[in-house]
C-alpha cells in the first residue's frame, strides 16, 4: 500500500490522516468506477461535486464559521493527492475551487465572506480563477481586460482564457485592469456569474485532465456592484500571485498523486506480467525504474508537506511551494512515461490507466506557473532580483 510507504519522518496527525482517508474513500467509491468513461467522453462530472461537498472536501479551506472544515494545508495536500491518484481532473477542480475559498477567507470583506464562503463550502457552488488572457500568461502584468467605474459599480470588458471550472462556476475571482499599464494597475473582482454580461465563448479540448472544465470567458459590458472588488483597488496582481503561491501546493499535490498512481500501477503490473519465465519485476531494467519512482515519490511528498507545513505555521513558503511544484510535476511527467514503458504495449492501450496518467501529468508542468517560472521564483529566492 502506498499509504504505508508515506515517509515516516514526517508524522501526520490523526486529523490529517482522517481527511486524506475521507478523500480516498470518496475517490474510490464515487470516481474510480467511472473515470475511464468520463475520461473517454470528456465528462465534467457535475453531480460528483455535491458528493464532495457532503464529504467536506469543497470546504477544506473555509473557516468553520461558514460551514467549512478549516483544514490545515497538510491535510488539504493529502486530500488533493488522494483525489489525483484516482483522477487528476477532479483534483484540479477541487484545488482551484479551494484556492478561491482561501483567497476570499484571507482577502475578502466581511460581506464578501458572508456572501460566498458558505455556499462554496456547503451548497455545491464551485469557484473559478480568471487571470490568463490570449496575450498574457506567464507575463500576467500584460492583461488587457478592463474594469471601469460606473456610478456605484464597475463595468467589465475583455476575455479570460482557459478558466478552470469556468462553465460551472458560481463565482470567479478574475483580474481586470483598473489603472495604468503594468503590474500596479490591476484589481481583483469576485464576479457573480449569475449576473448578465459574461458568457462561455469556447470550451477547450485538451491532451489530458478530461474531467476538468477549461473555458474561455467573454465579458461584454458586464455590470458588477462596488462590493465585487476584492481587496484594495490596483492591488489585484499581488493578490492573484499570492493566491497562486498557495495554489501551487495543490498542483504539487496533484502531481504527487499522479506519481503515486504510476507507482501503484507499475508495482502491480511488474508482479503480474511475466517474460522469459519470470515476473518482469525480477529484471533490473524494470525494478530500478520502480526504485527511482518510489524514491522520487517520497521526495515529492516531503517537499509538498514541507511547503504546506510552513504555510500552516504562518511562515514564508513561496520558494518552497515552487520547489515542490517544480519537482513533483517534473517527476510525475518523467515517471508516467516510465510507468507506461513498464506496461509495454498494454501501457499504450486504454485497457490500463497509465496512458491517462501520461496525458494528465504534463499539465502540472504548465499551469499555475510553468516550470520555467518556478525556477525564476526559486532563483530569485537564492540570488535576489537583478534589476
Ligand atoms: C488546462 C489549463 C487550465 C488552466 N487554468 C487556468 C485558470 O483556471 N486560470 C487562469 O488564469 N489560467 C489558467 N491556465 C493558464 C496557465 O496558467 C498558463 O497557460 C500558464 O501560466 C502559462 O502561460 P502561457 O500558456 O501563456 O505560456 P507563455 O507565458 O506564453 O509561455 C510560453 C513558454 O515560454 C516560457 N516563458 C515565459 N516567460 C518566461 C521567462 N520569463 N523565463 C523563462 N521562460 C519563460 C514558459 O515557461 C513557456 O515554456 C490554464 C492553462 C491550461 C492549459
Amino acid at each position: 500500500m502506498i499509504e504505508a510507504a508515506r515517509p515516516g519522518a514526517f508524522e501526520l496527525s490523526d486529523e490529517q490522516r482522517a481527511i486524506g482517508e475521507v478523500a480516498r474513500d470518496v475517490a474510490q467509491r464515487e470516481i474510480a468506477p467511472h473515470i475511464a468513461q468520463w475520461d473517454r467522453e470528456h465528462v465534467f462530472p457535475r453531480a460528483l461535486y455535491a458528493k464532495l461537498t457532503a464529504a467536506g472536501l469543497m470546504g477544506m479551506l473555509v473557516p468553520e464559521a461558514f460551514g467549512g472544515v478549516a483544514a490545515d494545508y497538510v491535510s488539504y495536500a493529502l486530500a488533493i493527492e488522494e483525489l489525483a491518484k484516482v483522477d487528476a481532473g477532479t483534483a484540479v477542480t477541487v484545488s482551484v475551487h479551494s484556492m478561491i475559498c482561501n483567497a476570499i477567507a484571507k482577502l475578502g470583506s466581511a460581506a464578501q465572506q458572508a456572501r460566498w464562503l458558505e455556499p462554496l463550502a456547503t451548497a455545491d457552488v464551485i469557484a473559478g480563477f480568471g487571470l490568463t488572457e490570449p496575450d498574457a500568461g506567464s507575463d500576467a502584468a500584460a492583461i488587457r481586460a478592463t474594469a471601469r467605474r460606473d456610478g456605484d459599480g464597475w463595468v467589465l470588458n475583455g476575455r479570460k482564457q482557459w478558466c478552470t471550472n469556468g462553465a460551472y462556476s458560481g463565482v470567479i475571482m478574475a483580474m481586470f485592469r483598473t489603472g495604468g499599464a503594468g503590474s500596479k494597475g490591476i484589481s481583483a473582482f469576485l464576479v457573480d456569474t449569475a449576473l448578465p454580461g459574461v458568457v462561455v465563448e469556447k470550451t477547450t479540448e485538451k491532451l489530458g485532465i478530461h474531467t476538468s472544465n477549461t473555458v474561455d470567458l467573454a465579458f461584454d459590458d458586464m455590470r458588477v456592484p462596488a462590493e465585487a472588488l476584492l481587496g484594495a483597488e490596483n492591488a489585484g496582481l499581488t493578490q492573484a500571485l499570492a493566491t497562486l503561491t498557495s495554489g501551487r501546493i495543490g498542483i504539487a499535490a496533484q502531481a504527487t498523486g499522479i506519481l503515486a498512481a504510476c507507482l501503484d500501477a507499475s508495482v502491480t503490473f511488474a508482479k503480474d506480467r511475466s517474460a522469459f519465465g519470470k515476473p518482469i519485476g525480477a529484471f533490473e531494467g524494470v525494478s530500478f525504474k520502480i526504485a527511482r519512482m518510489a524514491t522520487d515519490l517520497d521526495a515529492a511528498r516531503l517537499l509538498v508537506y514541507r511547503a504546506a507545513a510552513l504555510a500552516d505555521a504562518g511562515r514564508p513558503f513561496t520558494v518552497e511551494a515552487s520547489k515542490a511544484k517544480l519537482f513533483a510535476s517534473t517527476k510525475a511527467r518523467e515517471h508516467a512515461s516510465e510507468a507506461l514503458q513498464i506496461h509495454g504495449g498494454y501501457g499504450y492501450t486504454t485497457e490500463f490507466p497509465v496512458e491517462r496518467y501520461y496525458r494528465d501529468a504534463k499539465i502540472t508542468e504548465i499551469y499555475e506557473g510553468t516550470s520555467e517560472i518556478q525556477q525564476l521564483v526559486i532563483a530569485r529566492g537564492i540570488l535576489g532580483r537583478f534589476e
